[in-house]
């Protein structure tokens, strides 16, 4: 279907593009990489009047060492992302989980900071974000705010963004030497997750000193499996020993039911990938 017209803008700076969505007001919607948007509005489910385009401003594309963190700009498409050496190595999780999004031509064209606006809970990088403490710096008309990520996704769809703010960049901890991997279960190949599983660990001497572990899609927001995380510290990085921590993975969830599966069902998907997403991280 062909959308609903629209105004659209292109704005050079950051400035410009904060200015532009309050002229708009409640109307005006911030176009990315347009792969979940532009599907929006031809089945017109929205018809905003202002498109404010921030494909111009070329800071919000950079991926950059800020001390301790690996600043990633909200423009930053996946494929830039996924093979980005600062990436690779500080936050290896981000990058396993980001090769797995959609298909290659999606991946040039979607961006890390459209899916973590989106907020679908079936979207692969709200639990990563979510169990490595990511930073969100979300900039409005009364200046910048920083967002940890326990409090950035609210609710299915939702996050803490008002209708008036732009998320620029997005601050990720820095992780090296941790081992990861993000172990996904879809029905066909470059699907959405039903179920997916983002591990990070760090291991020292055979035992798990720390680990992070995020799901996506067992409930209306991304998860962090804490109940996991605190039953591996300690143990020896075997299969029995990260098995039994893997049970507790359900622990306040809410795991949707759906054309796809049904809640019990996704419920026994995590206990298992988390045991394999966690072993395959530790090694
Ligand atoms: C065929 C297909 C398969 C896909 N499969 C997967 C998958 O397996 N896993 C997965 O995780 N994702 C998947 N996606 C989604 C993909 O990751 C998109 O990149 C993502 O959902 C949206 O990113 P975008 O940059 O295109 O944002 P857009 O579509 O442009 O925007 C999405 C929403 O976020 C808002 N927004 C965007 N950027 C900002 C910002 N900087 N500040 C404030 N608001 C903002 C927009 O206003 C809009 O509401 C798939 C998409 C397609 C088309």
């Amino acid at each position: 279907m062909i959308p609903a017209a629209f105004d659209y803008v292109r704005p050079a700076t950051v400035d410009e593009a904060v200015a532009a969505l309050a002229k708009a007001g409640e109307d005006a919607k911030v176009l990315a990489g347009g792969q979940s948007l532009i599907p929006v509005l031809r089945l017109r489910l929205a018809a905003p009047s202002v498109l404010v385009d921030l494909g111009a401003i070329p800071e919000l594309r950079r991926i950059r060492a800020d001390g301790d963190r690996i600043a990633i700009g909200a423009m930053a498409p996946h494929h830039e992302v996924l093979h980005d050496d600062l990436v690779r190595e500080h936050v290896s999780l981000l990058a396993r989980a980001t090769e797995t999004v959609a298909d290659n031509q999606t991946r040039h064209r979607g961006t890390l900071g459209g899916s973590l606006a989106h907020a679908d809970p079936a979207g692969d990088l709200g639990g990563v974000a979510l169990a490595l403490d990511a930073e969100f710096v979300i900039v409005g008309p009364s200046g910048t705010r920083t967002v940890p990520a326990s409090e950035f996704f609210v609710d299915y769809f939702t996050t803490a963004l008002s209708e008036d703010e732009i998320l620029t960049e997005v601050r990720f901890p820095r992780y090296t030497g941790w081992g990861s991997h993000y172990e996904k279960f879809n029905r066909t190949a470059q699907s959405w997750s039903m179920v997916a599983i983002a591990a990070a660990v760090r291991v020292d001497g055979g035992t798990i000193a720390e680990a992070r572990v995020g799901l996506t899609n067992m409930g209306t927001t991304p998860l962090r499996a804490t109940g996991v995380e605190e039953a591996l510290v300690g143990q020896p990085a075997t299969a029995e020993a990260v098995r039994a921590a893997a049970e507790r993975v359900t622990e306040g969830t809410a795991a949707p039911s759906d054309a796809d599966a049904a809640a019990d069902y996704r419920e026994h998907l995590a206990r298992v990938l988390t045991g394999r997403a966690v072993l395959a991280a530790a090694g």
